[in-house]
């Protein structure tokens, strides 16, 4: 049996557990990550289409995605690695007055924080999008800082870069237990060992609420089904990532991007939603996607879809985080409930929390950190989540 003392161990190695222990590894804490899965990624950063963006409308989610966001920009300059990033920019075109006037009113928030986005005319929303559906349409906003980059790529060379600073990957190891003495916890069981620690962090993914009740905390996360699919590549043809934001038939809004291999990778916000933790493919999704995307853009229809999947959405009442320390037991970090924004929310999330745990969080650490609070009434809701 294993039994090893570490600064902090990591419950999950996704979007949010691999970044933080590369910015733990750096910040010299020894560093342990443990993972029930074969390999890093393989819960729901894989589902993930890679789209980033910092454009939100809480200044949490913006501070912390513009930080990922330097950090996925910068990635091949300084680490040699190819994620696939393309700065392709976020258009939302607008074909009715009320889109309109909700994407006007959050402009003024977006730009308060210093965003680079704004409205533009039609003309500019065709010359971005070659071919977009004409009828109606009156603009939209766009964003061209914000862009994509591939998931797996990504959690692979994030992987590779927190093992050569010196943390410690353990996989197929699901923790059982959360080891807890006098309101402090102490560490963590699996069924190879236990291993101690000052913070144990949850970062569980769509199974976060039922680690937290290992330690004894209550956690409003619960997994909601979304649907996620790929074409055959394409010479490219746009660059942006379009969400349309208008209701469907069985769906809210949907966005695809053309990635950095030409393929469309598309997804979708079913409505009414679907709760739980079926990972099957629904034989809805694809006539519901397809028919919108191609009446948005007739020039997809003769692309091929190689492969449809369905992930959990890791899902607040209110769209929003929680990272946080709860009271009730010292040293327990929640870093759960990223919705649908946990590949674009990791890196930055990363630093701010591994500074929190290094103790010497500044300003921007912990303004980022602010909004996601587990006490709070989770009564507000995400605008564009
Ligand atoms: C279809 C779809 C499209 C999406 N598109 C985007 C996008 O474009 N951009 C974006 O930012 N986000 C996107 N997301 C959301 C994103 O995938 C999630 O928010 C993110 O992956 C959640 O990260 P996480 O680290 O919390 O969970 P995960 O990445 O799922 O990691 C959690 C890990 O915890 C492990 N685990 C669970 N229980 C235990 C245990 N008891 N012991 C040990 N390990 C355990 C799991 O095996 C898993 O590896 C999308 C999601 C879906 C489904």
């Amino acid at each position: 049996m294993a039994e090893t003392k570490y600064d902090v161990i990591i419950i999950g190695a996704g979007s949010i557990g691999v970044p933080l222990a590369m910015a733990l590894a750096k910040a010299e804490l020894k560093t342990l990550v443990l993972d029930a899965a074969p390999s890093p990624g393989q819960g729901q950063n894989k589902c993930a289409i890679g789209g980033l963006r910092a454009t939100h409308s809480d200044g949490s989610k913006i501070k912390t995605c513009l930080r990922s966001l330097e950090i996925f920009s910068t990635w091949k300059e300084k680490h040699g690695d190819d994620i696939g990033w393309i700065k392709g920019g976020y258009l939302f075109p607008v074909y009715t007055e009320r889109d309109e006037a909700v994407l006007r009113d959050l402009l003024k928030v977006q730009k308060g924080f210093g965003l680079d986005i704004d409205w533009i005319p039609a003309e500019k929303v065709r010359a971005l999008v070659p071919g977009i559906a004409d009828k109606d349409l009156r603009g939209g906003t766009w964003s061209p800082g914000d862009g994509s980059a591939s998931p797996l790529l990504s959690i692979n060379a994030f992987y590779r870069r927190a093992v050569k600073l010196g943390a410690e990957f353990r996989f197929n190891e699901p923790v059982t237990e959360i080891l807890k003495e006098g309101g402090e916890v102490k560490g963590v069981r699996t069924a190879r060992g236990r291993y101690e620690a000052k913070w144990v962090v949850n970062a569980a993914g769509a199974q976060a609420a039922a680690v937290s009740d290992l330690a004894g905390v209550k956690v409003p996360v619960r997994p909601d089904c979304h649907e996620a699919g790929i074409t055959e590549p394409a010479g490219r043809f746009f660059d942006p990532m379009v969400v349309d934001i208008r209701p469907g038939d069985k769906s809210k809004n949907y966005y695809f991007y053309q990635n950095w291999e030409g393929q469309i990778v598309f997804c979708l916000t079913p409505q009414p939603p679907i709760w739980g933790d079926d990972r099957r493919s629904t034989s809805e999704f694809l006539p519901e996607i397809s028919r919108r995307m191609v009446s948005l853009m007739p020039n997809l229809a003769t692309l091929r879809v190689r492969r449809t999947w369905r992930g959990l959405y890791p899902m607040t009442p209110d769209g929003f985080p929680v990272v946080d320390f709860p009271a009730a037991l010292k040293g327990y970090v929640l870093a759960v409930g990223m919705c649908g924004q946990g590949f674009m929310l990791g890196p930055g999330l990363g630093e701010a929390l591994a500074a929190h745990l290094g103790g010497k969080p500044s300003a921007a650490d912990r303004e980022m950190l602010a909004g996601f609070k587990l006490e709070r009434s989770f009564a507000g809701q995400e605008k564009l989540k």
